[in-house]
């Protein structure tokens, strides 16, 4: 539904962002502390694309998320839609943005009305959005929509929210995507509360979107293994800081930064009905404050620091083709790699 249509510039783009909030605790540890740190990502439609974004609890990947939508301003940096500021957009813009770039959360119940019916939900979406020209044109984009979702008309339409699984109601919220057909879904934990058995389908309705409908996801997990299963890019999170990124297969298979290391081998196989049970125990490492910054925040867990960890902070270093890593070791490891395979 975009009226903006430059496909050299990104729909949705994190340039530099970061949002600090104030810690509490003891006056040594008082100060500010950065949830999402220097963040840059860049979401296109064409072509459409799936990007995951993989981090532990407190990792900053809700915080990131409430940017992109524009429900919290970032300290520093900016979001942009369309190469413009979403807190400068005109109302014609920012109308546009609202419907291109449309979330789907963790538990969909909290946004339901109780009291209105399945079928309600989502006629409100094609009056809003002056959709169809009449009822029953409305109600045979409904029957479209639930069927495009793997839901039968019939078991839905006259029901409540509450009388619908957690799977149904994710996938009713998947139903009104279809009908407003944005460029881009930011799809926070959608699978963490629903049932291992619609897991993957609700998976696969995402990949049918980006094959079908050129609609790109940013999709936000702790979860390794959905994230692998969507395939497409994934980055990294830790603290705050994306520490590697690029082609989920190549970073999964050959991972460059120590904590993307320490993930992988928690998990016990790659496979979207799996949790992730094990965690890399971020927890035993204290959060860098701000003015701390000046480091890499995985040093006093990691087996290969070295005093410029310390000392610096890691830049995203080019590992190989499609995969950056911000972090000295990798770095030094990619380069006497390519030396050595010069001599050869
Ligand atoms: Fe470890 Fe240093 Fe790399 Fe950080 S930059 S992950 S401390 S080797």
């Amino acid at each position: 539904m975009s009226t903006l249509s430059d496909q050299s510039v990104p729909v949705l783009q994190a340039r530099n962002v970061t949002k600090e909030f104030a810690t509490s605790g003891s006056a040594l540890r008082r100060g500010h502390i950065a949830a999402v740190d220097q963040v840059s990502l860049s979401l296109y439609d064409r072509p459409p694309q799936i990007v995951s974004l993989v981090g532990e609890s407190g990792s900053g990947k809700t915080t990131l998320s409430r940017m992109l939508l524009g429900l919290t301003p970032p300290t520093s940096g900016e979001v942009l839609y369309h190469g413009k500021n979403i807190f400068e957009l005109n109302r014609e813009e920012f109308r546009n943005y609202r419907i291109n770039v449309q979330p789907v959360f963790q538990d969909p119940y909290g946004i339901y009305n109780p009291f209105y019916r399945i079928e309600r939900v989502l006629q409100l979406v094609i009056d809003n959005f002056k959709l169809a020209k009449s009822r029953s044109q409305a109600h045979d984009m409904i029957e479209e929509a639930l069927r495009a979702v793997d839901l039968r008309p019939n078991d839905v339409i006259g029901r409540y929210p509450h009388q619908l699984s957690g799977g149904e109601r994710q996938r009713v919220m998947l139903a009104r995507l279809y009908l407003l057909k944005p460029k881009i879904i930011i799809a926070d934990e959608p699978v963490s509360m629903i049932d291992v058995a619609v897991r993957t389908l609700f998976l696969n309705i995402l990949l049918d979107f980006r094959d079908k409908y050129n609609i790109s996801t940013l999709f936000i997990t702790h979860n390794l293994s959905t994230a692998h299963y969507l395939g497409g890019q994934i980055m990294v999170l830790c603290f705050g800081r994306v520490v590697e990124s690029g082609d989920i297969d190549q970073v999964i298979q050959r991972p460059s930064h120590p904590y993307t290391q320490q993930l992988l081998a928690a998990v016990p196989s790659i496979d979207p009905d799996n949790r992730w049970t094990t965690k890399a125990n971020l927890e035993s490492i204290e959060r860098p404050l701000t003015h701390e910054a000046g480091k890499c925040v995985f040093v006093s867990r990691c087996p290969y620091a070295m005093p410029i960890c310390s000392q610096q902070r890691p830049p995203d270093f080019t590992i190989r083709e499609n995969q950056h890593s911000a972090c000295f070791f990798s770095e030094k490891i990619a380069v006497e790699a390519a030396a050595a395979s010069e001599v050869r």
